[in-house]
């Protein structure tokens, strides 16, 4: 077994059914996890599971909004009686859109909040009594740089995203004692779908092809690149592991030397 061995450990993964969410389902379970994925679309899920049982790991699939508490209260249960336990929640569901903030709409401000901080808070309070119980636990939630620094026309995606580390830091204070770390990954532009749409959206509103646009995201990050998910799955795999424990309250950084703090 090596360092981030997770054999006999049980993952749910929150926004599994593509990019950053289905590459941190795999690498769990490749390192030994079972693991509970769920997303809205049953059949992009499906599809993960079979992913996942096809290199010899066990994965169900639950489908939720979890934007919707009743929907979390659905993947609680399921996932407790599919796997017995939870030990690991990663919060990875999320998504982006971007508005100049003069004319934002409100009603854009309250879907980036919604998706991006607000499903944490109710996934994480389902999980954590069940963790707590345990006197053990990890909750790994997936920020971005934009949860520490900020650009134009992102004002409500950065509000809801630095939200998020200030809900994984109050969370770590408080579950320390319960042997329960709770810390938070910020990616640069990793690439998934969701920067497929940034690019088009680029596309259609700068008139750049495609091919300049994602050279203008690459050229954001120092080392002049995207960030692959499964760069982004192998620190999830990490702060997972044993050999993490003594890490919590901790938002680290992987976008290639954009942001050093
Ligand atoms: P994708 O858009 O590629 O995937 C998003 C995932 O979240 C999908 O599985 C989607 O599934 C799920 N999801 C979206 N809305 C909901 C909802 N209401 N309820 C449940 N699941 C939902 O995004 P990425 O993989 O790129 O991003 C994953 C996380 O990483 C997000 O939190 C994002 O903010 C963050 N991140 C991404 C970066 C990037 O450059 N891509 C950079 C920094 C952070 P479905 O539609 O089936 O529900």
């Amino acid at each position: 077994m090596g360092l981030a061995s997770l054999h006999g450990k049980r993952a749910v993964v929150t926004g599994a059914s593509r990019g950053i969410g289905r590459a941190i389902a795999l690498a769990l379970a490749e390192a030994g996890a079972m693991v509970t994925a769920s997303a809205r679309s049953e059949s992009a899920l499906a599809e993960v599971a079979a992913a996942v049982g096809a290199a010899g790991g066990r994965c169900y699939s639950v489908a939720c909004d979890v934007t919707e508490p009743s929907q979390v209260a659905r993947l609680h249960d399921a996932a407790l009686s599919h796997m017995g336990g939870v030990d690991i929640l990663v919060n990875n569901a999320g998504a982006a859109a971007s508005h100049k903030f003069l004319n934002h709409p409100d009603e854009l401000w309250h879907q980036m909040l919604a998706i991006n901080l607000t499903s944490v808070y109710y996934v994480s309070k389902a999980f954590a009594p069940e963790l707590v119980k345990q006197g053990n636990g990890r909750i790994i939630t997936i920020a971005s740089i934009a949860a520490k620094a900020a650009a134009r026309y992102i004002a409500a995606y950065a509000a809801a995203k630095h939200g998020v580390l200030g809900l994984t830091r109050a969370l770590a204070a408080e579950l320390v004692t319960a042997g329960v770390t709770v810390n938070a990954i910020c990616p640069g532009y990793v690439d998934t779908p969701m920067t497929e749409g940034t690019i088009s959206n680029m596309v259609q509103r700068t008139g750049m092809d495609e091919t300049q646009a994602r050279a203008a995201l690459e050229q954001m990050s120092p080392q002049r690149r995207l960030i692959d998910a499964d760069e982004v799955a192998a620190l999830t795999v990490y702060l997972a592991s044993d050999a993490a424990r003594g890490i919590t309250g901790q938002a680290i950084n992987v976008d290639g030397g954009a942001v050093m703090y």
